[in-house]
């Protein structure tokens, strides 16, 4: 079952987010993601395998604003670095996490201008 951690506030070190999503590491899961406005956009970095992946990806002096972070246990689509969360739109306006399965993913899909580019069903709700 995945894990988020959200952060509403300015300047955390990233590396902090990450301490507490290893809080949900009991949850299991097979890829991490961190995104958070740092530097005058949003940063997205996402990893598979343990957390200390993710960790080892990021600066000890990154900081960032607003950021969710999520331990993704793969529902639909393999444990990829594309496929973990959080995913952006393609517009780049929205960025997403989510825990579980939408059931009518197939459908939603078949709707989009946008074609997502992994295979998760979570990608139906941030493409349009
Ligand atoms: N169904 C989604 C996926 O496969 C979310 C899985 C989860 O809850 O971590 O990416």
């Amino acid at each position: 079952m995945c894990g988020i951690i959200g952060y509403i506030g300015e300047n955390k070190k990233a590396s902090e987010i990450i301490d507490l999503l290893s809080m949900l590491e009991y949850r299991g899961y097979d890829s991490a993601g961190l995104s958070g406005y740092s530097g005058n956009k949003f940063e997205l970095i996402k990893e598979i395998g343990p957390i200390d992946n993710l960790r080892a990806q990021i600066s000890s002096d990154m900081q960032v604003s607003n950021a969710i972070a999520h331990t993704r246990w793969a529902t639909h689509g393999a444990s990829s670095i594309e496929n973990a969360h959080p995913h952006r739109s393609s517009d780049g306006k929205w960025i997403l996490v989510h825990n579980g399965i939408i059931e009518n993913y197939k459908k939603l899909k078949n709707g989009l201008k946008t074609v997502p580019t992994g295979q998760t069903d979570t990608e139906v709700l941030v493409q349009y």
